[in-house]
C-alpha cells in the first residue's frame, strides 16, 4: 500500500485535471495537488458542481481520510495497487467487480421494460 500522501496526490491530480477539462477551473495546481488547500478551499472550487466524477473522487478522498481507501467495499480485501493506479476511485476488487458486472447484465436481461406486455 502506498503512503497516504502519495495516494492523496494521485486523487487530487485527477480531480484537478477533471476540473480543468470539464469546467476550465484555473486554480493553483501545485498547491491543489500537493494537498495544500484546505477541504474548505477545495469545496469552494467544487461548489455547485453536480458531477458524478467529482463525487467519485471526493468519495475516494473521504475514504482515504477514514482509512478505508483501497479496500473492497464488498469483500473487504485489498484492491490491487495496479488497478488503483489506473483509477483511484475503484471501490471493488477485480473479483467482485466481475461478479457485480455479471449481476448487472443478468438483471438487465431479466427485467422487462414496464410498457412491454
Ligand atoms: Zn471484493
Amino acid at each position: 500500500m502506498k503512503s497516504k500522501r502519495v495516494l492523496r496526490r494521485a486523487i487530487l491530480v485527477r480531480l484537478y485535471d477533471h476540473l480543468l477539462d470539464a469546467y476550465g477551473v484555473d486554480g493553483p495546481r501545485e498547491a491543489f495537488v500537493n494537498g495544500q488547500l484546505t477541504v474548505h478551499e477545495i469545496d469552494a472550487l467544487l461548489a455547485f458542481k453536480s458531477d458524478p466524477r467529482i463525487d467519485e473522487l471526493r468519495g475516494a478522498l473521504d475514504r482515504l481520510e477514514l482509512g478505508q481507501f483501497g479496500t473492497c467495499i464488498a469483500c473487504k480485501r485489498e484492491i490491487d495497487q495496479d488497478r488503483l493506479d489506473d483509477d483511484p476511485v475503484l471501490r471493488l476488487c477485480s473479483q467482485c467487480e466481475q461478479l457485480y458486472s455479471h449481476m448487472r447484465v443478468v438483471s438487465h436481461q431479466t427485467t422487462p421494460p414496464g410498457h412491454v406486455i
